[in-house]
C-alpha cells in the first residue's frame, strides 16, 4: 500500500529526506556502469531556467548520471519530447522557411570574403584570379591597395564567422515556456498553488520521460517522479551542515550517483 503524506514534514532537517541521507557513488542509474559517465538534466536546462526560481533546486534529484548507452535513448526521448511540446505550442522551429524563428542570418559580405580567402589558399590560382580576390578581401578587411596583403589578414577573412545574430531572437524553448505559463512572468494573477501544479506537470512529464526511455534501475534511495519539486529546506526546514551536502552532486563535477535500487511507485514526500 502506497502511503502519501498530506502535510509536509517542517523543522525536521535533512533527517526527513531519504534522498539526501545516502551515500553517493559514481555509476549510471540506468544500468550501473561505471564508464564513461555523463550528468543529465532531466529537464534540460533551457527549459529549467525559465521556471520560478522556488521550484528550482540545485539538488540532484533532477540531474542523473548516466553512461553512453543509457545516455543515448534518454537523449532521443528528451529530444523528441520537446519537439513534440513545441508542436504543442504551434512553434516553428527553425527549419530555413521561417526566417522568423531563426537565431542567426548570414552576412552575404562575409560569406563572400570568406570565400575569396579560401580561394587565395590555392596554390595555382591564376594571377588575374587571385588579384580578383585579393581586392574583394581587402575591400571587407579595409586595406588599401598599396598595402600588401599579409598570410594574417587572409586567414582572419577565411576564418571568420559569417553568421550575425538576430536582434530580439527568443529562443523556442523559451516562447514554448511563456506559452504554457509556467514562467513566473507569464502566470502573473494565478494562484500559487495553481502556478504550482502547472510547473509539477511539466517536471513530472520530463521525468516520466527518463523513466520511459531508460527504465532506469539505480535510481538513488528516495528518487521519486512525484517528488515536490518545491526546494528541499522548504519542504524539510534547513538542515544540517554537512549532512546535507554528503547527498547533493557538487555543481559540475560527475559525483552524481546512488548505491541502492530505487522504487519508483514510492511517494515519500507530500507534493
Ligand atoms: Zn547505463
Amino acid at each position: 500500500m502506497v502511503v502519501k503524506l498530506k502535510f509536509e514534514p517542517k523543522g525536521v532537517g535533512h533527517a526527513g529526506d531519504e534522498f539526501y541521507l545516502q551515500v553517493m557513488e559514481n555509476r549510471c542509474v540506468g544500468c550501473a556502469s561505471v564508464e564513461r559517465l555523463v550528468r543529465f538534466s532531466i529537464v534540460p536546462h533551457v527549459f529549467r531556467s525559465q521556471l520560478p526560481a522556488r521550484f528550482k533546486e540545485h539538488s540532484s534529484h533532477d540531474i542523473v548520471l548516466l553512461c553512453h548507452a543509457c545516455y543515448v535513448p534518454a537523449s532521443e526521448a528528451s529530444q523528441a519530447m520537446r519537439s513534440r511540446l513545441l508542436m504543442e505550442c504551434s512553434i516553428a522551429e527553425c527549419n530555413g522557411l521561417d526566417v522568423n524563428a531563426r537565431r542567426f542570418h548570414i552576412d552575404d559580405k562575409k560569406m563572400q570574403a570568406r570565400g575569396a580567402a579560401s580561394a587565395l589558399r590555392h596554390p595555382h590560382l591564376p594571377h588575374d584570379v587571385r588579384l580578383a580576390k585579393e581586392a574583394v578581401v581587402r575591400e571587407f578587411l579595409g586595406i588599401p591597395d598599396d598595402v600588401e596583403l599579409t598570410p594574417d589578414d587572409v586567414e582572419a577573412a577565411r576564418t571568420m564567422d559569417p553568421k550575425v545574430a538576430v536582434d530580439g531572437y527568443v529562443p523556442p524553448d523559451v516562447t514554448c515556456i511563456t506559452r504554457l505559463r509556467l514562467s513566473e512572468e507569464s502566470a502573473e494573477g494565478d494562484a500559487g498553488e495553481v502556478m504550482e501544479q502547472r510547473v509539477f506537470e511539466f517536471v513530472l512529464g520530463w521525468r516520466l520521460c527518463l523513466l520511459e526511455s531508460v527504465k532506469p534501475r539505480f535510481l538513488p534511495n528516495g528518487w521519486d517522479a512525484q517528488r515536490s519539486i518545491r526546494k528541499h529546506d522548504d519542504l524539510f526546514g534547513p538542515g544540517v551542515e554537512g549532512i546535507a551536502a554528503a547527498g547533493r552532486i557538487p555543481e559540475g563535477s560527475d559525483s552524481n550517483s546512488t548505491n541502492n535500487i530505487n522504487n519508483n511507485t514510492k511517494h515519500d514526500v507530500s507534493r
